[in-house]
């Protein structure tokens, strides 16, 4: 809001410009400068000439049983990137993507097979939950867009800058006004970020992507874990907890055979002793861009009894859109660029 509230005033206007603009545009869900009505016609022309109120274009669209939405959508230079609506008894979750491709290189997720292409700007991740929006509005139940979790394709705090400002935009009261809490970032852990976000005064909530719990194992999944070791991660997640006072979700992904057995379970509860967050267990979903496997049921609820015998908090995360190929990056993959 500040930056629009500058650009209007740059222009001659008046700051409440912006809030007229915010108003029309995600309250109302204008979709051209002409609804304006309350915008003089000399500077909504102005408007037009120099700004545009284009949302990413639906490349593919699957529809899963459970009503799961996933899109396949195109940017204007013709990248595509994924975007998911998972419907929860709570309320709608938008899975957003921050940029296109990723350059981390976690040898499970098929997310980063081509390298980061580049990031996406505020408005285009902006764009996502606008996209999902119209459909909601189409089925005319009068929902929108509750819940936002920024685990697509990208690495968000490779791209910090513009996922801030695009958290601002959608939290902001004349914006989408998606409250703080609602609305998750993760990270495969950039320690500098982590702290530099717990700085930020920002409520939201914050997910860690651990996936193994030693450095041996971590480096073998995640090349992250080279550059930035457990411990490095671990001080700067003490750090959020005291600066931000919040907890984190530890996100864990189960691999059979490779970080499923009962010693990671009893390495992962000491690693986290100490700090206050919760363990998400992931069940895998398979790729053929690799030879990993799902981990059985039977052992993702034996290393969660494990966990909540030890007294650590952990769920399993509930799966959307098994029929149409849910797992992350999937659908990219399939229909290729
Ligand atoms: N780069 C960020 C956010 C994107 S990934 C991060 O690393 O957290 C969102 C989550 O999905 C991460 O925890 C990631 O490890 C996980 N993921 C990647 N591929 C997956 C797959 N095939 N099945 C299940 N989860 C996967």
């Amino acid at each position: 809001m500040k930056k629009l509230q500058s650009l209007m005033v740059e222009r001659g206007q008046k700051p409440f410009r912006a809030v007229q603009l915010y108003t029309w545009i995600y309250e109302k869900r204008a979709t051209s400068f002409d609804e304006m009505s309350d915008i003089s016609l000399r500077f909504r022309e102005e408007l037009k000439q120099d700004f545009c109120l284009e949302i990413p274009k639906i490349h593919t669209k699957q529809v899963s049983n459970d009503g799961t939405i996933k899109l396949l959508l195109e940017l204007k230079d013709g990248y595509k990137v994924e975007t998911v609506l998972m419907r929860y008894n709570y309320g709608n979750a938008v899975c957003v993507s921050s940029q296109v491709g990723c350059n981390m290189g976690c040898s499970f997720c098929s997310s980063g097979i081509l390298g980061k292409q580049r990031n996406l700007e505020p408005e285009e991740m902006v764009g996502q939950i606008l996209v999902i929006n119209n459909l909601l509005k189409e089925e005319g139940k009068g929902e929108r867009v509750s819940h936002i979790v920024v685990m697509g394709t990208g690495e968000p705090f490779d791209n910090y800058d513009n996922v801030m400002d695009f958290i601002r935009i959608v939290n902001n009261q004349k914006g989408l006004a998606i409250g703080a809490r609602h609305i998750t970032v993760s990270t495969c852990g950039l320690p500098d970020k982590i702290r530099k976000y717990s700085l930020e005064g920002l409520q939201t909530n914050l997910a860690i992507s651990l996936h193994a719990p030693n450095n041996e194992l971590r480096n073998k999944l995640m090349k992250i874990n080279k550059a930035h070791p457990l411990e490095e991660v671990m001080e700067a997640i003490r750090e959020y907890e005291s600066n931000a006072g919040r907890r984190v979700t530890y996100e864990y992904l189960l691999l059979e055979g490779i970080n499923d057995t009962k010693e990671c379970a009893m390495e992962l509860i000491n690693l986290i002793k100490g700090t206050f967050g919760y363990v998400n267990l992931i069940p895998y979903n398979e790729t053929n861009k690799n030879d990993y496997k799902r981990s059985s049921g039977n052992r993702v609820h034996a290393f969660l009894d494990i966990l909540m015998k030890n007294g650590v908090k952990a769920t399993i995360r509930k799966e959307f859109g098994s029929d149409i190929d849910a797992a992350c990056g999937q659908l990219k993959a399939k229909v290729g660029d």
